[in-house]
């Protein structure tokens, strides 16, 4: 999204919400830091998280907190917890969703004075991950008392706003590689779809090396030379895993940042969660948000004011004076000696105005620069809209009806104490003079007709019945369920659909 553009002499104003554990300490640590820098802005203090679903609300995010980001359109966030494995819904994903920040964009830069296995390698780059869909769409159903089902949901039109947008933040930064990250090899139309698209756009920007990697590889190669990438885009549970072991490769969560790009609201916040056993205790490493709210900075248009912040920061860091308990226990130090969140954050003021020695200082990438025309580092700065729009390869032929589709089967799903054989044998007849039954298979794999394949029960199973002729009718197939429901438990179903000749399902293993 653009830099948001704003009257220079009225204060900025900025939804903060402190968060819960460790949340308020680190809020806390940046605005400080903000301030002392000189930036005026006027932060409008909102409630989200646990305090909130204790008041009963169960989205987590109340809605005098929704009207203020509307209002103020940037918000810098401290964690939020989730119930694992149970209750509401995480606040954090509502508030992404909620204002469709559809880039998480997170850094991982090595950094002086922070010790690690790969000091002097030279570790610049940013996972560009995308943030609404995949399977944090949290679409998810308990099939039987004992099967789970997640939709692991990728769109054309999400995966090119995403893909856009890493080229985009590559061009601007100068950077030379873009990867995008998938398991296409394994989920051929999801993240196939993912990976055909990124293939698409690549091309519009051929100063820039594009290239696939299975995610699997991608943990390896990050582990064993991560200097090699340069900006990673992936879709969302990929890049909140690999995301976070990026974190490890340059510190660890104390100082990973990231920032949610929206088209209209971006949303600041450390990777780290609320970390409860650090909480009130004045020991946790604020340096994460710290750098969150520098490229807050950077999208509010205040390059200065960013990089001046950042080099304090790094002018603290490089000196060594101020270690924080994580970074002690990392570099096998006295934890007793850890300087506090507050000291650290006092030090980190007493240095604004200060370059560091031992790295390049930070400034600002601007675009009229262009690529590679300043011998600074440079850093994450705002990204055009662009990212929504424009050229992506061609209209989806669908989208624009010239898909012919064709229904010729569908997939039922039924929870049953029948072996696979059994539930094959007693369906088939129900299949009527429309279909036929093609297959039985459990969790993925054929086991009717018999393939010699073996597979342990677990209650539920997939009944696949194609088309006698050359396609079959929505009649058809309710009249099909209404047979198998007379003797059995269905509780899904997916249409089987030829897309312009070209299968939109995939076949079991053993198929
Ligand atoms: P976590 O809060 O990130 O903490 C995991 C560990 O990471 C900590 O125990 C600590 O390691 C280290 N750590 C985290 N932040 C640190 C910092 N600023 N400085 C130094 N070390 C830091 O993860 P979690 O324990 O899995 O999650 C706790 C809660 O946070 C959960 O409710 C979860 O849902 C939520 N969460 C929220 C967000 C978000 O708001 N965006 C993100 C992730 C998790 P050591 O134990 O080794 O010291």
């Amino acid at each position: 999204m653009e830099p948001l553009s704003r009257n220079p002499a009225s204060p900025i104003p900025v939804t903060v919400i402190p968060g819960d554990g460790v949340g308020p300490e680190v809020v806390r640590s940046a605005r400080r830091i903000i301030d002392a820098a000189g930036v005026a802005i006027s932060w409008e203090e909102c409630p989200a998280g646990a305090e909130v679903f204790r008041r009963g609300d169960p989205s987590g995010v109340p809605a005098e907190t929704r009207s203020s980001v509307e209002r103020t359109r940037v918000v810098l966030k401290g964690p939020l917890e989730t119930p694992v494995g149970f209750g509401e819904k995480s606040a954090n994903v509502t508030l992404r969703k909620l204002f469709e920040t559809y880039a998480n964009v997170r850094p991982a830069r090595e950094l002086p004075g922070v010790p690690t296995r790969y000091a002097g390698e030279g570790i610049d780059f940013i996972v560009v991950r995308e943030n609404l869909e995949d399977l944090y769409a949290g679409i998810e159903h308990m099939e039987t008392p004992d099967v789970a089902q997640t939709l692991k949901l990728i769109t054309r039109t999400g995966t090119r706003k995403i893909v856009r947008y890493a080229f985009e933040l590559a061009r601007q930064e100068g950077r030379r590689k873009v990867t995008c990250a998938t398991k296409a090899n394994i989920m051929k139309l999801s993240d196939g779809l993912f990976k055909r698209v990124f293939e698409e756009i690549a091309p519009q920007y051929p100063e820039i090396e594009s290239e696939h990697l299975i995610i699997d590889n991608v943990a390896h190669q990050m582990v064993k030379n991560p200097a090699q990438f340069d900006v990673i885009v992936t879709a969302n549970l990929y890049g909140d895993i690999i995301s976070d072991l990026a974190s490890g490769l340059v510190g660890g969560l104390g100082f990973a940042s990231s920032g949610n790009y929206g088209d209209d609201v971006a949303i600041f916040e450390a990777v780290h969660g609320s970390a409860p056993k650090y909480a009130g205790r004045d020991v946790i490493n604020p340096t994460a948000l710290i750098l969150s709210s520098v490229l807050m900075l950077r999208h509010l248009g205040l390059a200065e004011a960013a990089d001046r912040v950042e080099n304090a920061v790094l002018v603290t860091l490089e000196e060594g004076r101020h270690a924080t308990r994580d970074l002690l226990s990392q570099a096998g130090g006295d934890v007793s000696t850890a300087t506090s969140t507050t000291a650290y954050t006092d030090a980190i003021i007493a240095n604004l105005g200060r370059v560091p020695a031992t790295v390049p200082p930070r400034v600002t990438a601007r675009r009229e620069q262009g690529a590679g025309a300043t011998p600074v580092a440079v850093a994450v700065g705002p990204v055009a809209a662009g990212a929504a729009g424009g050229p992506t390869g061609g209209p989806a032929k669908d989208a624009a009806g010239a898909v012919v589709r064709t229904l010729v089967g569908v997939d039922i799903f039924i929870e049953t104490a029948l072996t696979a054989e059994e539930l094959g044998r007693d369906v088939a007849p129900l299949a009527g003079d429309s279909f036929f039954l093609e297959m039985v298979d459990s969790r993925g794999t054929k086991l009717y007709p018999s393939t010699g394949l073996r597979a342990e029960s677990v209650g539920w199973y997939r009944c696949r019945f194609v088309a006698q002729g050359s396609r079959v009718t929505d009649a058809e197939i309710r009249s099909l369920l209404g047979n198998i429901a007379t003797r059995h438990n269905w509780t899904h179903v997916e249409k089987l659909q030829l897309f312009d000749g070209q299968p939109g399902f995939t076949k079991a293993q053993g198929q």
